[in-house]
């Protein structure tokens, strides 16, 4: 069966291998997309009014090429891309101290952060802060097999860190609690995964059918 890219609408006669272990049928080879940002825009056009042509106040945290364009569009003057060290985003932003006012942005798209950053819950905490009550946050992470996330803020060292979580830069293993996380900083969360969007053929079609696909984790702010 030939793939279809939901990111760059175009159809390929195979998705590409990615990975440090490469595992097949990952990557668009238009776009440069992976599972996870086609399972997210697979959604966000689905189940959200992202693209009814309103004009909206976004956070993308940490834009990922294959999708700012496309937030960009569908926002307009009101998106707002920012990375703590990539000077291509257009605002250098701490997200553990968002200099932003309370209830500034009605979609917050922080997707494969979170696992890097060693305060996550104070992260988590300032999200909610500045997203609207009427507004949803992108939360994602990998979320290991594990029924409980593992940290020791003693680990620190890229190759100890190599060891322990299996990638130099992250801070913890998240396991099935992750959600707890949001909640305990002031989240409502609901968890979408692709059988939820997408029948099984469209699922292998879509190039959504590895492990690493993961979840979508949409946070609104609780009592809204
Ligand atoms: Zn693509």
């Amino acid at each position: 069966m030939s793939r279809h890219c939901v990111v760059c609408q175009k159809d390929a006669a195979a998705f590409g291998a990615f990975g440090i272990k490469p595992r097949a049928d990952a990557l668009c080879p238009n776009c440069g997309s992976l599972e996870r940002h086609r399972l997210l825009l697979s959604y966000l056009r689905a189940r959200t009014p992202l693209f009814d042509g309103q004009p909206r106040r976004m956070l993308h945290v940490a834009p990922e090429i294959c999708l700012e364009t496309i937030f960009a569009s569908a926002c307009g003057p009101g998106y707002l891309s920012a990375d703590l060290n990539n000077t291509a985003a257009m605002e250098r932003m701490d997200i553990t101290d968002i200099h932003h006012a309370d209830d500034s942005f009605d979609v917050i798209c922080c997707s494969h952060v979170l696992e890097h950053i060693p305060d996550d819950r104070k992260a988590m905490r300032e999200m909610c802060r500045v997203l609207r009550p009427s507004g949803f946050a992108i939360l994602n992470v990998p979320v290991m097999p594990i029924a409980e996330t593992f940290e020791d803020p003693a680990i620190v060292e890229p190759a100890d860190r190599q060891r322990v979580y299996g990638h130099f830069d992250h801070a913890r293993n998240y396991g099935r609690d992750y959600p707890d996380r949001l909640v305990e900083s002031g989240f409502d969360v609901t968890v979408i995964r692709a059988p939820d969007l997408l029948d099984a053929a469209e699922i292998v079609r879509c190039g959504l059918a590895n492990r690493c696909c993961g979840e979508i984790y949409i946070g609104t702010k609780r009592g809204a």
